[in-house]
């Protein structure tokens, strides 16, 4: 992100104002740190670009899922099978915990199960093959050899535990209950690091910090340079149809990912994915939705869905993920000044991870973590403390 000489005219040469803590992005994590910071400090400031959940975090498909987009047993194989046992015992503390505040804070959220839709034999194998290694490590999942929604997918595995939330509702109710201050429409353009603090300059006037929080998600490198080979943007698009008779009761993720949908408590259909259709032209910034991906969503609808062939589709928009180059979310401080710490590129599934992903940030702050399996040292040694 950038800022234009002109739009800084009015507050360049202010003093700036002062903050224990800036925190930059108010998404989930963004919000769910200045709720967690806010016990430690009374003066944490809130800078966003747009506006509350202005980011993915307004934008996605809202499932509350365990696991990471890899099945269990490719995971073992990416990861190795302790890291991914390990991966997949934070997704369930993370889902009790996200489940845990939406309850408390009164913002909708539904225990109402998941299933994980294999769309080939191969997809398939994999998803019996996790079933059994889920097992093994403890984990529940029952598995389906033929399609437990009758619709034309090869087989499938269902999680009870999981659910959906509200999740730009969740973000804004973090964010006032954290008791933080706010301030919209603050793009952050430079972090100039100095004795006194951090110098976060900002639209709309610039603060001296001794602690700066990032929770950018996609849009960090564009803050700092140093994580441009490492994150990567990545658009998802979606569409929701106007309210049609109940056709599914759980989340659905299907086709290693790439699709997911689920129906709303109002009969409204979300559906999103085919990301995969086109990597080059979705590794974008840009928010807007395409023909061809919106076609092949409702391509879908109407394979798998055919009785909502009327239904109008009401809503088609877009949002932005940050990838990571292994695949997993980044935290730690900046080796060129520790004062800079983040917790990003959430790879498609911060609601599944976010929260604790944001404690494991606050542990090492603190001093009282024993490493993180997060940390970004693992990808970037020589710019991490
Ligand atoms: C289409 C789509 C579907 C998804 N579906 C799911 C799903 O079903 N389940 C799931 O678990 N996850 C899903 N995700 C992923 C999930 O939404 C994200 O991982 C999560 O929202 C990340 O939260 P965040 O707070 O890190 O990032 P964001 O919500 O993107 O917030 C980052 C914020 O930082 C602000 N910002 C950036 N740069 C600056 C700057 N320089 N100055 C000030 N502010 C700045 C941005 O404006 C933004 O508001 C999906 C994502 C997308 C895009």
């Amino acid at each position: 992100m950038t800022v234009g000489l002109w739009q800084t005219a009015d507050t360049e040469h202010a003093t700036p104002t002062q903050a224990a803590v800036v925190v930059i992005g108010a998404g989930i994590i963004g919000s769910y740190l200045a709720l967690r910071l806010r016990e430690q400090h009374d003066d944490v400031l809130v800078l966003e670009a747009r506006h509350v959940a202005g980011g993915a975090s307004g934008r996605n498909g809202g499932l509350l899922l365990s696991g990471i987009a890899h099945n269990y047993a490719a995971a073992c194989t990416h990861y190795g099978r302790e890291l991914t046992r390990e991966l997949w015992r934070t997704t369930i503390r993370n889902r009790e915990a996200m489940i845990a505040w939406a309850t408390r804070l009164g913002t909708p959220v539904r225990r109402c199960g998941s299933y994980v839709l294999a769309s080939s034999e191969r997809e398939a194998d994999e998803l019996r093959a996790s079933v059994a290694l889920m097992a093994e490590d403890g984990f529940a999942a029952e598995w389906h050899s033929t399609d437990p929604l009758g619709r034309g997918f090869v087989a499938g595995v269902s999680n009870a535990g999981d659910g959906v939330i509200q999740p730009a509702l969740l973000t804004a109710a973090l964010l006032k209950a954290s008791g933080a201050a706010l301030r919209e429409t603050a793009e952050v353009y430079a972090l100039l690091s100095g004795e006194d603090g951090v110098l976060v300059r900002a639209r709309g006037g610039d603060v001296l910090a001794q602690r700066v929080v990032l929770a950018t998600n996609a849009w960090t490198p564009l803050l700092l340079p140093e994580f441009a080979a490492t994150v990567v943007s990545a658009r998802g698009q979606l569409l929701a149809t106007a309210p049609a008779p109940r056709v599914l009761e759980r989340a659905c993720y299907c086709d290693e990912g790439f699709e997911y949908f689920q129906q709303l408590p109002d009969g409204r259909f979300v559906l999103g994915g085919f990301r995969n259709l086109a990597f080059a032209e979705e590794a974008t910034y840009a928010d807007h939705t395409t023909s061809g991906i919106q076609s092949a969503l409702d391509a879908f609808l109407a394979r798998y869905f055919p009785e909502l062939a009327d239904i109008p589709v009401e809503r088609r928009w877009s949002g932005t993920m940050g990838f990571t180059s292994d695949g997993l979310p980044l935290v730690g401080r900046l080796k060129r000044d520790e004062r800079i710490a983040y917790a990003i590129g959430f790879n498609g599934h911060g609601l599944g991870l976010g929260m604790v992903v944001a404690d494991e940030l606050l542990y090492e702050l603190a001093g009282t973590g024993s490493g993180s399996i997060f940390t970004a040292r693992r990808l970037l040694p020589e710019v991490v403390a």
